[in-house]
C-alpha cells in the first residue's frame, strides 16, 4: 500500500467529515486506511440482541450481553454492572412473573447467562432484559417436555455456517415466521478469517486471533437483524465446528502446524468468546482452552439429542486435509474424531436411550460420500470419511440399536443430503443403521445451485445417498413417535437481502422401518 502524503489523508479526512455514517465513507477507506476504521454508530446497551437455549423440563438458560460499542470491545466500563431479567407466561410479562439481578463482569465481555429453573414443562414463556433506564427486546422460549411424557408433535430448525460476509441471513428471516420449537445448530457459527471486499457484505476486519478479534467478530455477526429474530423466537442448542477457531482445525493441531502451547492459546480465546456469545450453561463455561460441549438434551419421551464435538478432541486428519484418495491411516483404531471419552459417553447412552427417537446433532458428514475423480474415488478427509475406524466403530453403537430410530444431523458442507448410512457402504443391501440428514449452511459460498456438475456420477458412485442440493437454507424437522418429517427449505440467494423460502424436497422416516423415502 502507497502511503499517503498529508495533503491526501486531510483531503480524506475532509470527505470522511461530510459522509460520516454513510456507507460511500467506508468504500472510499476500503483497500487504503487501517482495518478499525469503519463508521461508528450510536447503540443501545442490548445491540447484540437476546438469546436462550438447552431448554430443560423445569429450565432454560437466557443470555444478552451489554454492549454500547459492540464492534471495537463493547464500550462498556471496565467495572461489574448489574442486569435485571424478567420472565413470564406472557408478552406483557405480568403472568407468572419471575425475576432476578444478575452480574455482567468485564471478564466476560459483560456477557450474562441466566439459568431460570422451576418452570412448567412444554410450555412457552416471554423475558427481557433492563439495564441502566433501558429494556431489551423481548424473547420468547419454550420448556422441554416432561420426562416419560410423549408430545404428539416436536418441530425444529437445523442450521449451520453462517458466513456473515457470504450473505444475507434471509434464511434465518424466514426460520424466525416458522411455527417451531426449537433451533438446532451445528457450526460455523462465525468465520475466522479476514473479511475480503468481495464479499456480500463488507466490514473491514482481518483474522481472528485474540479475545478481542473473536468477541468483536461475534458482535458483527450478532448485529445481524434477522439472527437476532431467530434467537428471540425459539431455545437454541448449538454445538460448533472449526471456523470458531480456526479451518479444519483438529484438536490442539492447527492446519500449518502452529506450535501447540501458541495454538492453544488461541483456542482458549475463541472458545471463550464462543461462550460468552452464545445461550450455554455453566457446564460449557470453559477453563483455558477445555470447553465440555458435547451433552444430551431430551425432549421427553420422543426424541433425545446427542449434541456431540467432533473438533476439540480429534486426531490429526490421517489422510491429510482437502479431498484425497483413502490412505491407509484411516483404518487406523488410533485415529478418532470423538476422543476416547466423548465416545464411551456416546456408546453409553445410545445404549441407554429410551426415547422414541435417538438424534446425533453433529457437524461433519457421517456418510461415506465416494467423489469420482480422474486416479480414482476420492473423499473429504475431514469428515467421518477421513476416520474410518472411528466410524466402524460409532456404526457398532448403533447396529445395537433397534432398528429405525436413529437420526443423524450434520452441517459443514454447505450443501444439503439424505442418505441412509449402510453398515456397509460398499456393499448394497447391507443393515441400514439410520438416516442422515446434511442440513446446507444459511450463507456460507454465497448463492447457491440445486444441481452442480458431476452430481449424477456422486449419486451413482453413492447408491445410499438419495439427495443433493447446493442452495442455502435450513431443514425443517417435525417429529411424532410414529414419523420423521424432514423439509428442505431454500433461499435462491443470499447476495441480496429479501429472497423467498420454498420447500425444494422432503422426506420421511418411519419410525422402526429403516430407510428414507422422498415424498411428493
Ligand atoms: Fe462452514
Ligand atoms: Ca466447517
Amino acid at each position: 500500500m502507497r502511503p499517503l502524503n498529508r495533503r491526501e489523508l486531510l483531503r480524506r479526512a475532509a470527505a470522511l467529515a461530510g459522509l460520516a455514517g454513510s456507507g460511500a465513507a467506508s468504500a472510499l477507506l476500503a483497500g487504503c486506511t487501517p482495518l478499525k476504521a469503519a463508521p461508528r454508530e450510536p447503540r443501545g446497551v442490548f445491540s447484540l440482541g437476546v438469546a436462550s437455549g438447552d431448554p430443560l423440563p423445569d429450565g432454560v438458560v437466557l443470555w444478552t450481553r451489554l454492549a454500547r460499542d459492540p464492534l471495537y470491545g463493547g464500550g462498556m466500563p471496565e467495572v461489574p454492572l448489574a442486569v435485571d431479567w424478567r420472565l413470564a407466561e406472557d408478552p406483557a410479562l405480568t403472568v407468572g412473573v419471575r425475576s432476578g439481578t444478575v452480574p455482567a463482569l468485564p471478564g466476560d465481555s459483560h456477557a450474562v447467562h441466566v439459568e431460570v429453573g422451576g418452570l412448567e414443562p412444554e410450555r412457552w414463556y416471554w423475558y427481557r432484559f433492563f439495564h441502566d433506564g433501558e429494556r431489551s427486546r423481548l424473547g420468547r422460549t419454550r420448556t422441554a417436555p416432561a420426562p416419560g411424557s410423549v408430545p404428539a408433535e416436536m418441530r425444529f430448525a437445523v442450521a449451520s455456517c453462517q458466513a456473515w460476509h457470504g450473505g444475507y441471513y434471509t434464511a434465518y428471516r424466514h426460520m424466525a415466521a416458522e411455527d417451531l420449537h426449537l433451533v438446532v445448530f451445528l457450526g460455523d457459527y462465525i468465520y475466522e478469517g479476514r473479511i475480503s471486499t468481495k464479499g456480500a457484505r463488507y466490514f473491514p476486519s482481518d483474522t481472528t486471533r485474540t479475545l478481542a478479534d473473536y468477541r468483536n467478530r461475534y458482535a458483527l455477526y450478532k448485529l445481524d437483524a434477522d439472527l437476532q429474530a431467530a434467537h428471540a423466537a425459539f431455545p437454541w442448542v448449538v454445538t460448533w465446528d472449526d471456523h470458531e477457531v480456526v479451518n479444519n482445525y483438529a484438536g490442539a493441531t492447527d492446519p500449518v502446524y502452529t506450535p501447540e502451547p501458541l495454538f492453544l492459546a488461541r483456542r482458549a480465546a475463541a472458545y471463550r468468546a464462543f461462550y460468552e456469545h452464545l445461550p450455554l450453561r455453566a457446564a460449557q463455561r470453559p477453563r483455558g482452552p477445555d470447553l465440555t460441549l458435547y451433552r444430551s438434551v431430551a425432549w421427553g419421551d420422543l426424541l433425545t439429542l446427542f449434541v456431540l464435538d467432533t473438533r476439540q478432541y480429534r486426531t490429526d486428519q490421517p489422510c491429510a486435509d482437502g479431498v484425497q484418495p483413502l490412505c491407509a491411516g484411516a483404518r487406523d483404531p488410533a485415529a478418532t474424531l470423538l476422543g476416547p471419552a466423548q465416545e464411551a459417553w456416546l456408546t453409553g447412552a445410545l445404549g441407554a436411550a429410551t426415547a422414541r427417537w435417538s438424534v446425533l446433532a453433529q457437524q461433519v458428514p457421517v456418510m461415506q460420500r465416494a467423489l469420482p475423480r480422474a486416479g480414482g474415488l476420492h473423499y473429504a478427509m475431514d469428515k467421518w470419511d477421513g476416520y474410518r475406524a472411528a466410524r466402524e466403530r460409532l456404526f457398532a453403537a448403533l447396529a445395537a440399536r433397534p432398528p429405525g430410530e436413529t437420526i443423524v444431523l450434520s452441517g459443514d458442507v454447505h450443501e444439503s443430503w439424505v442418505g441412509d448410512l449402510w453398515r456397509d457402504f460398499d456393499r448394497p443391501g447391507s443393515a441400514i443403521l439410520g438416516t442422515e440428514f446434511v442440513a446446507t449452511s444459511i450463507s456460507s459460498g454465497g448463492d447457491g445451485r440445486d444441481t452442480k456438475p458431476g452430481t449424477a456420477a456422486i449419486l451413482a458412485a453413492n447408491p445410499h445417498i438419495r439427495y443433493y442440493n447446493g442452495q442455502r437454507g435450513y431443514l425443517r424437522c417435525a417429529v411424532t413417535p410414529t414419523d420423521w418429517r424432514a423439509d428442505f427449505r431454500t433461499v435462491p440467494y443470499v447476495r441480496a437481502p429479501g429472497g423467498p423460502v420454498e420447500t425444494a424436497a422432503s422426506f420421511r422416516v418411519q419410525r422402526g422401518r429403516p430407510g428414507v423415502v422422498r415424498l411428493g
